[in-house]
C-alpha cells in the first residue's frame, strides 16, 4: 500500500489544570505507582461540584423546582456519591449493594432513587425498610412489592417508568417502562386505594431514553405533563416527574479535529491511506461489496450541546406547538428530577497507567505494554477516542507511531484501538494519562481476569498548586 498520508489525525482532549499538573509531576506520579500499583484512577471531586451547580443554575434560572440524583452506576467510587451527599443532591442506585451502601453512607433515603433493571425481593425489602422510591417497570414488579410492603406493613412511595412516546408521530421503542398509552389504567389500578390496594403510594412519573436526543426529551416529558393533568382529574397527584440522564457529554477541544478523524479512518477502511487503528478495525466501519457502509460506532465524543446547554434544550422544546415545557411547568407543583451519570462526572477522573515494555510486531508497528488491562478502559462503544497524555520530556524530534497493549492474554486486549503518536518511543516505567475517564471508563466492564487486582481509586478533594501523597485519598 502506497503511504500517501502518514500523519495520524489527533484528538486532542478537553483538559483541566489538575490533570496537567499531575501529569508534570513525575516524582508523584512514582510514588503513586510505588504504592498503589497500576493502573490509578485519580477523581477531582471539585470538578463533580462544578457540574452539578450547572444544572442546578438552569432549573434556578426558569424557576423550576428540581431535584438531581447521581447515577453511580457510572462510577464505583465511594467518595463520588459521598460527595453527592454532601452537596445535598441524591444518589439514584441500580442494585442492593448500591442501595445498601448509600444508606449506610448516610444518604437521606427522602434522596434516593432504586431504578434497578432487575429488582429483587432483597432489594425491595431493604428499600421498603426505609422509605425509598422504587421506579416501577412491569406489573410482575407492582406485585412483588406490595406483596413486600403488605408482609412488612407499610405504604411505600413509587413511581412509574413510562416508555413509547411519540416522537414525529412515531413511538419509541423501549425495553423498559410501561407503554405511555396504557400507564394511565396501571397507575389507577395499583394506586387507587381500596381494600388490598392499599400499598404503593403515587409519587410521580419517570423515563430515562436511550440516545441523545433533546427532542425526544422534550417530547416525552411534555407527554409526561399532560398525563399528570389526566391523572389529576382522577384526583391523582403528580409530584415529581424524572427525566432520567443521558445528558451529552463534550470530551474533545476542537470540531475539525472530529470531522478529520472520521475522514481518515474512512479513508483507511478503503485501503486510501495507512491504517489508523489496529488492524484497521473500523470501529464501524467496513467495506461490504467494495463499498464504504456502516457507521462510527462509538460515543460522539464532540458534542456543542453538552451538559447544562443540553439541559436548557430540553425545557425550550416545544411539542406540537404547544407551550415549551418550561412554561407548561410554571403553575405546577411538579418537581423535575434527573438521574445523572456521566455528565456529572466530567472532567472528574483520569487513569494513569504505567510502561511495562516496547516492541515491534511482525508489522513492524511498535506495540507498548502498559501495566493494565482492557477492561479498566472500557467504553461500552468501539473505543475511547481521546489522545492520552504522557509524562514524558516534551522536546524530543523523534516521534514514534504506538498502539498501547493490554495484561489479558487476548489478542485482542488493545487498550487504545487508535495507533497514537508520542514525542519519542517511551521508557520503561514512564507514565501514560488517559483523561476524563470517570464516567463508565473505568469500573463498568472492569473485570479480574488472570486474579489481576481491581485498580486502585483515590480521590482528591481540594483543588492545591501542588499535590502531595496525602492528598490522594482512598476509597475506604
Ligand atoms: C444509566 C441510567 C442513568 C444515567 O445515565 P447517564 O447517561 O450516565 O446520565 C439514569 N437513569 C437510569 C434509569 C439509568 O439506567
Amino acid at each position: 500500500m502506497k503511504s500517501v498520508n502518514n500523519k495520524l489525525p489527533k484528538l486532542s482532549p478537553l483538559l483541566s489544570e489538575w490533570m496537567l499538573q499531575l501529569m508534570q509531576d513525575k516524582k508523584l506520579l512514582d510514588a503513586l505507582f510505588e504504592t498503589h500499583g497500576s493502573p490509578i484512577n485519580i477523581h477531582y471531586l471539585p470538578a463533580f461540584d462544578e457540574n452539578i451547580n450547572r444544572f442546578q443554575k438552569v432549573f434556578e434560572k426558569h424557576n423550576i423546582p428540581h431535584d438531581l440524583f447521581y447515577a453511580r452506576k457510572a462510577n464505583k467510587t465511594k467518595s463520588l456519591f459521598k460527595r453527592a451527599k454532601e452537596d445535598g443532591i441524591g444518589v439514584d442506585t441500580a442494585s442492593y449493594r448500591e442501595l445498601e451502601q448509600a444508606l449506610d453512607a448516610g444518604v437521606d433515603p427522602k434522596l434516593l432513587v432504586v431504578t434497578a433493571a432487575i429488582k429483587t425481593r432483597k432489594l425491595l425489602e431493604l428499600a421498603v425498610e426505609n422509605n425509598v422510591i422504587v421506579i416501577l417497570d412491569n406489573q410482575d414488579e407492582c406485585d412483588l412489592l406490595k406483596s413486600v410492603a403488605k408482609k412488612l406493613d407499610k405504604q411505600t412511595p413509587v413511581g412509574f417508568r413510562v416508555s413509547g412516546f411519540y416522537v414525529n408521530d412515531e413511538k419509541l421503542y423501549s425495553r423498559f417502562g410501561f407503554d405511555i398509552d396504557d400507564v394511565e389504567s396501571v397507575i389507577t389500578s395499583n394506586c387507587i386505594p381500596e381494600e388490598n390496594n392499599v400499598h404503593l403510594i403515587y409519587k410521580g412519573l419517570h423515563f430515562h431514553l436511550n440516545g441523545y436526543s433533546t427532542e425526544e426529551r422534550g417530547a416525552a416529558l411534555s407527554q409526561c405533563i399532560s398525563l399528570s393533568e389526566i391523572l389529576e382529574t382522577k384526583g391523582i397527584y403528580t409530584e415529581f416527574i424524572d427525566i432520567g440522564g443521558g445528558v451529552l457529554m463534550n470530551y474533545l477541544k476542537d470540531k475539525s479535529e472530529w470531522k478529520d478523524f472520521k475522514e481518515e479512518l474512512k479513508k483507511a477502511v478503503k485501503g486510501e491511506r495507512e491504517e489508523i487503528t489496529f488492524n484497521n478495525d473500523g470501529l464501524g466501519y467496513q467495506m461490504i461489496d467494495n463499498k464504504l457502509q456502516g457507521d462510527l460506532a462509538t460515543y460522539p465524543f464532540y458534542n456543542e450541546n453538552s451538559g447544562d446547554v443540553f439541559l436548557e434544550q430540553i425545557l425550550n422544546y416545544r411539542f406540537k406547538n404547544k407551550e415549551n415545557v418550561s412554561e407548561l411547568l410554571q403553575n405546577k407543583a411538579i418537581e423535575i428530577r434527573m438521574e445523572l451519570g456521566r455528565s456529572l462526572l466530567n472532567q472528574v477522573g483520569m487513569t494513569l497507567a504505567r510502561v511495562v515494555f516496547r516492541k515491534k510486531d511482525r508489522h513492524v508497528r511498535w506495540l507498548v505494554g502498559l501495566e493494565m488491562n482492557m477492561s479498566q478502559l472500557q467504553s461500552s462503544s468501539a473505543d475511547f477516542l481521546l489522545d492520552p497524555l504522557f509524562a514524558l520530556e516534551p522536546d524530543d524530534e523523534n516521534p514514534v507511531d504506538v498502539y498501547f497493549t493490554g495484561a489479558y492474554c487476548l489478542e485482542r486486549d488493545i487498550v487504545l484501538k487508535r495507533k497514537i503518536t508520542l514525542p519519542h518511543l517511551p521508557e520503561i516505567g514512564d507514565v501514560v494519562g488517559f483523561v476524563n475517564t470517570a464516567g463508565y471508563m473505568m469500573h463498568f466492564f472492569e473485570t479480574q481476569a488472570h486474579l489481576f487486582e481491581l485498580s486502585a481509586n483515590l480521590s482528591l478533594e481540594t483543588s492545591k498548586e501542588n499535590y502531595e501523597m496525602k492528598d490522594f485519598k482512598t476509597d475506604e
